[in-house]
């Protein structure tokens, strides 16, 4: 278990999230934060800014696999049963059209969001020789404290990864490359990066201001290749922690993921950016609607997020 001995009880965690601000703790206070650890957001920002290096996020994702050990996995199977059903053995997987070498990999929300945008990446991609797969790559799984349950979702990727002779995965998914890392044993790039290489995506002309998905805020790196397709200023929003959907937490959680929205909205009268699929359609569902995907401008299509129909987008990937 990751230690808190070197904290020096500085509060900089609980000042940074509603939740600890919430229950008046912070990451040191271990006993409390066990209970509640399936009501944290798993957006890293409480280790991202602590002055002696304490993972909080780390901390807790190893709180939730001893709960999901002492309470029971039943417990958890429970209480998520919709999105354990679907992605523990990805109801909509397809490999039909996997490529050795190169493949895209969107992940399961993008296509969910943006299914024409999808389809156009499909097949700009197709025409550089580089084939699709379908997949959820087992965060959503992992955050619940299924480690058992991770470890096989992985096995199986990396062997029909291995099957099919693939080298590098292509994501428009912050959170599948985020928590693939090298775990794979393939290259992991961001969709942006290799539309670069491609010479492929439309330049956009003006100031852009962004609010960063959890998995990039500490690195940027997506950021900092979104910005090679920016003719522009490009500025960050920092204002809320999270877009809610983070760790499954809003189950429990509601009020606070419903006031990240609201103090994102508040924050300024400039429209916004992102670059995750989950955090648009979240926004937009929440009634932020000055909020856009970059992906379906670069791409041209200027395709809004499909809040009403994303399930059955979802579905359809199956027999793409
Ligand atoms: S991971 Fe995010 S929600 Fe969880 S304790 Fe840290 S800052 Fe708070
Ligand atoms: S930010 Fe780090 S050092 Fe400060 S109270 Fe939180 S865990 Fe302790």
């Amino acid at each position: 278990m990751i230690s808190t001995d070197a904290c020096i009880h500085c509060h900089m965690c609980r000042d940074n999230c509603s939740f600890l601000t919430k229950y008046k703790i912070d990451i040191c206070d271990t006993e409390k934060l066990k209970e509640l650890a399936y009501h944290c957001f798993l957006c890293g920002r409480c280790s991202s800014v602590c002055p002696v290096g304490i993972d909080g996020r780390g901390l807790i994702l190893e709180m939730r696999r001893e709960r999901a050990v002492s309470d029971g996995k039943q417990a958890i199977e429970k209480e998520y049963k919709g999105l354990i059903a679907e992605k523990r053995d990805y109801k909509f997987r397809n490999w039909k059209n996997v490529t050795n070498g190169t493949v895209f990999f969107p992940g399961c929300n993008f296509p969910s969001m943006y299914p024409k945008t999808n389809a156009a990446l499909v097949r700009l991609f197709s025409e550089h020789g580089i084939g699709t797969v379908y997949e959820c790559c087992g965060k959503p799984i992992a955050e619940l404290g299924l480690a058992g349950d991770e470890e096989r979702i992985l096995d199986g990727i990396r062997r029909r990864l291995n099957d099919a002779g693939v080298t590098e995965i292509v994501t428009a998914c912050p959170n599948c490359m985020n928590f693939f890392g090298d775990r794979l044993g393939v290259k992991v790039r961001s969709v942006y990066d290799k539309l670069s290489e491609l010479g492929e995506g439309k330049l956009l002309k003006g100031d852009m201001e962004f609010y960063i998905p959890c998995p990039d805020r500490s690195e940027k790196k997506w950021l900092e290749e979104i910005k090679l397709f920016v003719d522009g200023n490009v500025t960050v929003n920092d204002s809320a922690q999270c877009c809610g959907l983070g760790g499954s937490a809003i189950k429990h959680e509601e009020e606070l993921a419903d006031g990240f929205v609201q103090k994102l909205g508040e924050s300024t009268d400039h429209k916004l950016f992102t670059y995750c699929a989950s955090c648009t359609g979240r926004f937009r569902r929440s009634g932020l609607r000055s909020i856009d995907h970059v992906l379906p401008l670069i791409i041209g299509t200027d395709e809004k997020p499909d809040t009403v129909k994303s399930y059955l987008n979802r579905v359809f990937t199956r027999f793409k």
